[in-house]
């Protein structure tokens, strides 16, 4: 069976790639994506074992201590990790799996599994995630100047990705997505063998 894909995604906040990978997953079947755990609370409305495991720091750092986590970050005061098992079990089977992780992560998982495939998700620019982070109105006005301090700060860690993929329209978004799953695919490093079984045919 051929190991699947795995697919680090990240993306400064309100760069929009939930939306993104909401239409991703229903456009391609052969999809999973990791729960991540964390120790921050649950916003309103996120389930337990959906969006996240939540859980408390001990837990956390038992998990990690006991080589559960395949990566593992702090962000603005909070862990996130991603559990190793689900992902390896995926990617076992034949099924790509994606990652949404921030850039500390991504950068581990790039030591730990070169052949990941990384996307960067990024506005097309800083005037317009200021305008969707505005027109969302659910964030002050301090909030929005925060997010926009972090996305700054992010954007620069592109770089270190294979894809860059930009958050103008959604379709578009979508189908490089799509188009970078299929080419991935299609490496002659990720079908070894393949030419000797032509030959044998
Ligand atoms: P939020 O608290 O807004 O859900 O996520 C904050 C940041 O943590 C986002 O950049 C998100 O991509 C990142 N994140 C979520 N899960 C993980 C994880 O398992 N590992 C790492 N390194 N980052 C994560």
């Amino acid at each position: 069976m051929k190991k699947g894909i795995l697919l680090v995604v990240s993306a400064p906040s309100a760069g929009g790639k939930g939306t993104i990978l909401k239409e991703l997953f229903r456009q391609d079947g052969n999809l999973r994506m990791s729960v991540s755990a964390t120790t921050r609370q649950p916003r309103p409305g996120e389930e337990n074992g959906k969006d996240y495991y939540f859980m408390s720091r001990e837990e956390f750092q038992e998990l990690v201590a006991g080589g559960r986590m395949l990566e593992h970050a702090e962000y603005v005061g909070n862990c996130y990790g991603t559990p190793r098992e689900p992902v390896e079990e995926w990617l076992a089977q034949g099924l790509d799996v994606v990652l949404e992780i921030d850039v500390q992560g991504g950068a581990q998982i790039k030591r730990l599994a070169p052949d990941c495939v990384s996307v960067f998700i990024t506005p097309p620019s800083m005037e317009v995630l200021e305008k969707r982070l505005r027109d969302r109105g659910t964030e002050d006005d301090e909030t929005v100047r925060k997010r926009l301090a972090a996305a700054r700060e992010e954007l620069p860690h592109a770089e270190d990705y294979d894809y860059i993929v930009v958050n103008d329209r959604l379709e578009d978004a979508v189908e490089d997505m799509l188009a970078i799953l299929r080419s991935e695919k299609r490496k002659y490093v990720r079908n070894p063998g393949f030419v000797q079984q032509v030959l044998n045919r």
